[in-house]
């Protein structure tokens, strides 16, 4: 039995025992504390709290003055290997920290002494260009733009324009067909005058069309299943073939130069009477004949004519009273004709080469 000292607790093998385990539970805690730290901070507080002067681990060491002389050296051992590995661990967690924060921070780096690098604009497609020229030009005239949908009815596409279902211009004009029964993508901007008519009537109306439209067609380098057109409808009492002539000749002066001259054919239209085609001086060789305008000197832009008196009845205006003129131009073709671009095939590819110029 060993000796018995004045704070029994820590004498003989219950004390050594109790050290012991007090050291391992230490060492456990101690470990895992250190692998949770998440910082410098929080690993400083775990090192002063189990090493620090005033920490766990001094405290056990300053038991073991109340212990046997006998059993001090193993205990002394055990508490300096505890302590040892603990610094270790210590120094490893702290590393660790270090070097995570350094690869962070290396990660974030900024080189503000790089040159900059650029940063890839944007810009409008050559349609989208054209159409809002289109569109600024018959705005400053007074029309108003005017959305109808893509998907329409055939009544609305065909014969509320005058083209019966027997008419031969439905060869012409063949589309896409939905499963449902009469309704298709329209072929032309012209359903929407019959929706402006019956939306505005009886007001007088001046507005632009613009939009896609369909055709079921061979894709060749003159046409494209899908195309913009630019409607225009003007109606009111005492509209005149001479207002049209005004404001498309005024329309292409704006958009081709004011030295431009531009010329009305006769033409045929179902929605239209009487038609016409309107043609501006070849801007290639300005009259003389050149390959872009077949040596005629002329280029055809658009076709336009009166509203023919059954489309107008159709749209709720009484043909008696009322009279009007429209439109129709392809903004694609506009481009082409202004770039002399030869193929339309470009404008839907999505080649940036092509997209590029514009
Ligand atoms: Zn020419």
């Amino acid at each position: 039995m060993a000796p018995r000292g004045p704070r029994g607790a820590f004498f003989g093998e219950r004390g050594m025992r109790d050290i012991s385990e007090a050291l391992a539970a230490l060492d456990a805690e101690a470990t895992a504390a250190l692998e949770s730290a998440a910082d410098e901070a929080a690993l400083e507080q775990v090192r002063v709290r189990y090493l620090g002067r005033k920490g766990a681990l001094a405290a056990i060491l300053r038991a073991l003055v109340d212990l046997d002389p006998a059993q001090r050296p193993a205990i002394g051992k055990c508490a300096n290997d505890v302590k040892q590995r603990l610094e270790a661990a210590l120094t490893a967690r702290r590393e660790a920290l270090l070097a995570a924060a350094r690869s962070a921070a290396e990660s974030a780096h900024v080189d503000v002494t790089l040159p900059g690098r650029p940063i890839p604009m944007g810009r409008l497609h050559p349609s989208t260009q054209i159409l809002r020229r289109i569109c600024q030009i018959f705005a400053d005239m007074g029309f108003q733009i005017y959305r109808s949908p893509d998907v329409e009815t055939e009544e609305m596409n065909f014969e509320l324009l005058n083209i019966p279902a027997y008419h031969p211009a439905r060869d012409m004009w063949d589309t896409f067909y939905t499963t449902e029964e009469g309704i298709l993508l329209r072929t032309h901007t012209s359903p929407g005058q019959i929706r402006a008519m019956r939306e505005s009537w009886p007001h007088p109306i001046r507005v632009i069309l613009p939009g896609m439209c369909y055709r079921y067609e061979q894709i060749t380098a003159r046409s494209e299943i899908q195309f913009h057109q630019v409607e225009g409808l003007a109606v009111g009492r005492h509209v005149t073939m001479t207002d049209l002539k005004g404001t498309l000749v005024s329309f292409a002066h704006r958009m081709f130069g004011a030295e431009r001259r531009a010329r009305f054919r006769a033409s045929h239209f179902p929605f239209t009477e009487p038609s016409a085609e309107m043609d501006v001086e070849c801007i290639l060789c300005e009259g003389a004949g050149c390959a872009l305008c077949k040596q005629t000197g002329w280029l055809e832009i658009l076709g336009c004519g009166m509203v023919h008196p059954t489309v107008l009845q159709n749209g709720g205006y009484d043909p008696m009273a009322y009279s009007g003129f429209a439109f129709g131009m392809g903004p694609e073709r506009i481009t082409m004709l202004k770039h002399r671009i030869e193929d339309i095939r470009y404008f839907w590819t999505n080649d940036l080469r092509f997209l590029e110029q514009f």
